[in-house]
């Protein structure tokens, strides 16, 4: 498989004043595109330090995208670091300065002296126009290597990979094939836990399996290398078939699904409406849920001390009163270094609780709840379904 890396240029992401979503949105797109990803690097505007950079680079992979520093200020690098990796001159190109001209002239506004800096390439290179910003992107080949030069603008970078540097990738590289991800979301089990039940998975190399932990949820990652999307999917059957398998009802969904969407799903399929009642969870539920149209959450309680009695005193009034079909209570109260929460649930016909203990960092403890709570209700609305 053809290997890529990928350097983001800019001071501004050295200094943490913006963050770099180029890279996190590139190493998707080559991933995509079947070509591995073994190296980014964040660099500063320094001319030497790109060059240095970029030779580099070019010892060890196929194709090197960056990101940034083609504005037309004396502080954008780009064009002479590649330059100066390829020992060659920056070349001026009228084609390329006129296009800059017509492009300010259709904004009715005039180019600068500035601007015209940007219609300087490194010599032998190809520019790519650039209908969605003024700055004219490039690519060279340095020996076997092919350096590309995107806009740092996100919106320019994102317009031009997919409709110049892409297509050019697919072409140059016809048998990068594809890597494809599956994720599965699982609520309400622990890291360790999920990794006991996966551990002899994680150890294969094709379609690979990995762990990442949020609070109160564990992604499960399977990706696969093939030469289409179709094959890379048929790689992971399997594998996704032991998973459920492993961990029935503990997975609620899988990649764009959420755990509120699911519940909001759950409820709607039986048009329940179902009113939830939180405290000490900083409105953590109130927002990630008023949105559903099939449950909202009451969050004025912080305020009172609220033990199981209060809790289900309230529940069951509010449940009444709202006419609601589900009640949900969720109290999270620190118990020294730890957190405990609290969960009920009330239906005409029962009424459960749970309580659960928390010992991660305290700022998570609010997002852990929320999810743990939604999960409760996820879980008896399944039973329910079945
Ligand atoms: P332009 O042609 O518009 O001047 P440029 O190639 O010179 O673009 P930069 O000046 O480096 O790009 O960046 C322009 C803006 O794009 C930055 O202020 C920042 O908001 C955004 N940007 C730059 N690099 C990144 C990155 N890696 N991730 C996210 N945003 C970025
Ligand atoms: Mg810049």
């Amino acid at each position: 498989m053809p290997a890529a890396e990928i350097i983001a240029i800019g001071t501004e992401l050295l200094l943490g004043e913006i963050q770099d979503t180029n890279t996190r949105f590139l190493a998707r797109s080559l991933r995509e595109l079947g070509i591995d990803l073994y190296r980014t690097t964040i660099i500063g505007d320094n001319v030497s330090r790109i060059a240095d950079a970029l030779r580099e680079a070019c010892q060890r992979a196929d194709v090197i995208i960056t990101t940034g520093g083609l504005g037309p200020t004396v502080d954008d690098p780009t064009r002479q670091a590649v330059a100066d990796c390829l020992n060659v001159p920056l070349e001026f190109r009228p084609d390329l300065w006129q296009q800059i001209q017509d492009r300010f002239k259709r904004f009715n506004r005039q180019a600068t002296e500035n601007n015209r800096r940007q219609a300087w390439v490194p010599q032998g290179a190809q520019a790519i126009e650039n209908p969605v910003g003024t700055a004219p992107a490039f690519y060279a080949e340095n020996g076997p290597a092919l350096i590309v030069c995107l806009p740092g603008v996100p919106r320019e970078m994102e317009y031009l990979l997919a409709n110049t540097v892409l297509p050019l990738l697919r072409d140059r590289l016809p048998e990068s094939g594809t890597i494809q991800a599956v994720v599965l979301h699982t609520a309400g089990v622990g890291e360790s836990q999920v990794d006991e039940w996966v551990a002899d998975l994680e150890t294969e190399s094709n379609p690979t399996v990995g762990l990442l932990a949020h609070p109160g949820i564990v992604d499960i990652r399977v990706t696969a290398k093939a030469h289409d999307v179709d094959q890379a999917h048929t790689m992971m059957q399997p594998i996704l078939a032991t998973l459920h398998k492993r961990l029935g009802d503990h997975i609620y969904g899988q990649d764009d699904q959420t755990l509120d969407s699911v519940v909001q799903s759950l409820l709607a399929a039986r048009q329940w409406y179902a009113l939830a009642i939180e405290c000490g969870l900083q409105g953590e539920l109130y927002r990630r849920i008023n949105s559903l149209p099939n449950i909202s959450t009451l969050t004025d309680l912080s305020s009172q001390p609220c033990g199981l009695p209060e809790l289900r005193h309230l529940l069951e009034t509010e449940r009444y009163q709202r006419s609601a079909q589900v009640a949900l209570g969720a109290v999270l109260l620190p118990e020294g270094p730890r957190y405990v929460l609290t969960l009920c649930l009330m239906t005409p016909t029962l009424t459960v609780d749970q309580q659960r203990a928390y010992g991660g960092s305290p700022e998570n403890a609010p997002q852990w709840a929320s999810n743990m709570a939604l999960d409760f209700l996820r879980r008896h609305l399944l039973q329910k379904h079945k």
